[in-house]
Order: structure tokens, then sequence, then C-alpha cells
């Protein structure tokens, strides 16, 4: 089963003329069916770790491994068969608003190669958020939990082994949130691993799961069944 390693990763980007580390030197290891929150303030290198472990962005030094195989060195079906792997919901939404939900999860089934038994991968993604009925509707229809639930189901849409979450729950409510890792911490209970960035203190605390602290692009914490800002 997959797992995720970064080896002395470094990302960086231009800022006002001068290259800025996004991450520096990073080195981590995840297992197939851990539970993992990512914590640290708002430019920390959260959402830039995920996008390395997916493959969404290269690194610019050291080496992101997928099952020992080097993400960087891979192409064509290759590429196609890591994209399966990831379910990945960003910050910001990648739902089409002029598309109905079921379009938005037969595109995303496409995008990663299924056809044939691609509208039932799509019902069985909605059943599992809880969202069977929403299929005909439009984005613009549902409420910021129900479309954060549709973004989680059109990451389930190809069964992936690894799930890589951004900012799943914020500017949601508390019985959101609440509904929200109960459905992660079930999907977690059947062996799909979870990354997920956060700033849902209170639930990190009761979860009790693997707690990644970032600050500066680097690795401040790596705690097992840690709360909020533990960093031993
Ligand atoms: P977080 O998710 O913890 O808020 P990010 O990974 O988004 O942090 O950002 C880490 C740093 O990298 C920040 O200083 C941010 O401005 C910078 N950064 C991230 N993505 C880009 C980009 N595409 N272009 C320029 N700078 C970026």
């Amino acid at each position: 089963m997959p797992e995720i390693r970064l080896e002395n990763v470094s990302k960086l980007y231009k800022e006002d003329g001068k290259m800025h580390y996004a991450l520096r030197d990073f080195t981590i290891t995840v297992e197939q069916g851990e539970f993992v929150f990512l914590i640290g303030s708002s430019g920390a290198g959260k959402s830039t770790l995920l996008k390395l472990m997916g493959g969404e962005i290269p690194p610019d030094r050291g080496t992101v491994y997928v099952n020992n195989l080097n993400v960087a060195r891979m192409v064509g079906p290759w590429r196609a068969r890591v994209a399966r792997t990831f379910g990945i919901v960003n910050q910001e939404c990648l739902l089409i608003r002029k598309r109905t939900i079921r379009d938005n999860l037969l595109l995303a089934a496409s995008a990663v190669g299924m056809r044939r038994k691609a509208q039932k991968a799509v019902t069985k993604a909605l059943g599992i958020v809880g969202m069977p009925d929403v299929e005909d509707c439009y984005p613009a229809e549902l409420s910021i939990g129900e479309c954060r639930r549709v973004e989680l189901a059109r990451a389930l849409v190809s069964s992936p082994p690894i799930l890589l979450l951004d900012e799943l729950t914020a500017n949601l409510d508390d019985d959101n949130i609440w509904d929200l890792m109960h459905l992660l911490n079930e999907l977690n209970s059947k062996g799909t691993t979870i990354v997920m960035a956060t700033h849902a203190s209170r639930y990190v605390n009761i979860m009790r799961r693997r707690v990644v602290t970032l600050v500066d692009g680097k690795l401040l914490g790596d705690v097992r069944k840690g709360k909020y800002g533990d960093i031993v």
C-alpha cells in the first residue's frame, strides 16, 4: 500500500525579487493508514507540503517518493497512476459553477482515466459523504458545508488510498466540522490515509492523531496522538 516519503525537500518561491523558502529541507514519511494533521500559522508551508506530496508541484531540491518511486520521474501512464493514488481537496473550491454536481464529479473521474463505471463511482462517492440527492444540483444551490462534502466526494471518486485535504473545514460551523471529522475518521478506519491541513484546534485535540507542526517551512514537531500545539 502507498507510503509517502519526502527526503530533504525544499520549495522556493520568488517574493519581491528574492527567493523565499516555502518549505526548507523537509523530511517526513507518512505510512498507509495514518491520519495526520498538519498545523501551523498561515504561510507556514502546509499547502505547499500537501501539493508536493500529491505531485501537484515539483520540489526544487530533495525527492518525493510514493511507494518508493520518485514522483518527479513518473511520466505518461505512471503519472496517471500517481494521480489516482490521491484524492485532493484544495483550499480553493474546484467545483465548476456552470456544471451540475454529477458533471463535476464525472469530469474528475475522467481526469484520472476512469471511463466505464464512472457514473457508479460518482453515485457511490456522493453516498459516502451523505449527499445522494444532489447529482442534478449546481454548486451555487448548496450550502458551504454541503459544498465541502461534495468536494470530498469529488476526491473520493477514484477510491484513492490517500486523501490530501487542505483546510477542508475552514469557515464551517461546529456541526459541519464535527460531521466531516466523523466521516474522515470512518474512512481512515477502513484504511484510507488522511493528511489534513487544519486550524480546527478543538477537533485536533479531541481526535488525538499524529500532529505535524510547521513553522516557516520547517518541521517543528511531529507527535503521535498529539494535541494542537504539541511539539514533543
Ligand atoms: P500555508 O498553507 O501554511 O498557509 P503555504 O504553503 O500556502 O502556507 O505558503 C508558504 C509560503 O510560500 C508563503 O510565504 C507563501 O506566500 C509562499 N507561496 C506559496 N505558494 C506560492 C506561489 N505559488 N507563489 C509565490 N509564493 C508562494
